[in-house]
């Protein structure tokens, strides 16, 4: 067990995701009350600080250099420095370098003081108009490893909360059509350059939002929000169960026992209608 021993020394620094005007007055003492500002593109800090018309130390600290940066930094708080963390936008930590940092800080003693402002996911989640009751943030998919992908999404398939998801524009297509193959055509929101000149919500399906994705070429940064897992509490029309049971089969490689199953779950029907529906259905195709 840590107890609360000291605090202050390394600051956790929330920075604007767009408009600069987002900067809190805490955030901008404590920028300019900080020894050393740790960041993560010094070009983005320096267009944060000329704006405030702050004059500081920086050093750069990102992904790939958390473990070699942390002892430098934590070191610098033990002589009695002032160290604030930021990255190029939002909350430190949150899919961006910071994590590292402040496990080593509780390690060594060192009990870290957050300045909270924006976060884009928080943002993202309150305008949208899904449920912010329960939410799971997942952040990026990991890029192009397609097993991985799909494993973390079948992870996500029967969580019962609004699913967050960080998106680089390059991927927005792709990442559309994992999601929605997996999850199904789901509500969602894609959240776009939020505090920005061309903010925008869309809201629609996952396949309507593909569309438009397609259609408009989207770029930028942007959040998508996808509904939860709900089980219907009325039965799907036996058609639409059929429809599920082979799109389990197909799409996911469920066994034809395990399809049925998990179909007539998720469609709140009884599977052995949707067992002699098949047989039936069968028999039609079949000619007979
Ligand atoms: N630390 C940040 C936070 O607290 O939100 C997230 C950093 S992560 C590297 C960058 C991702 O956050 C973008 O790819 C996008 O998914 C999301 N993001 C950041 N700014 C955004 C904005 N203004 N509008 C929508 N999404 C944004």
């Amino acid at each position: 067990m840590v107890e609360q021993e000291s605090k202050g020394g390394l600051f956790l620094v929330a920075t604007p995701i767009g408009n600069l005007e987002d900067i809190t007055y805490r955030a901008v003492k404590t920028l300019e009350e900080a020894d050393l500002i740790a960041c993560e593109d010094t070009r983005v800090a320096l267009k944060l600080l000329n704006h405030l018309g702050l004059k500081k130390k920086l050093v750069s600290y990102e992904k790939f250099s958390e473990e070699e940066k942390k002892s430098y930094l934590l070191d610098l708080v033990a002589t009695g420095k002032k160290i604030a963390l930021i990255s190029d936008a939002g909350m430190p930590g949150i899919s961006d370098p910071g994590e590292i940092l402040v496990k080593e800080a509780w390690a060594r003693g060192i009990v870290p003081v957050v300045i909270p402002g924006p976060s884009a996911f928080v943002s993202a989640l309150v305008s949208s108009g899904l449920s912010a009751e329960r939410f799971f943030f997942q952040g990026f998919l990991p890029k192009g490893k397609t097993k991985e992908r799909l494993d973390i999404l079948k992870e996500l398939e029967e969580i019962r909360a609004t699913l967050i998801f960080y998106i680089s524009p390059h991927a927005l297509v792709k990442d559309l059509e994992v999601i929605q193959e997996v999850l199904g055509n789901r509500n969602g929101v894609l959240a776009r350059e939020l505090t920005k000149y061309y903010e925008e919500i869309i809201r629609g399906s996952l396949k309507d939002l593909l569309q438009v994705a397609e259609a408009r070429n989207l770029k930028g940064e942007m959040v998508l929000l996808v509904e939860g897992f709900s089980v219907k509490k009325e039965e799907l029309p036996i058609e639409d169960q059929y429809q599920l049971y082979l799109d389990l089969l197909e799409n996911r490689g469920y066994k034809a026992k395990e399809a049925i199953k998990e179909a007539a779950v998720r469609s709140g029907g009884r599977r052995n209608k949707l067992y002699e529906y098949i047989l039936r259905k069968k028999e039609e195709e079949n000619g007979k």
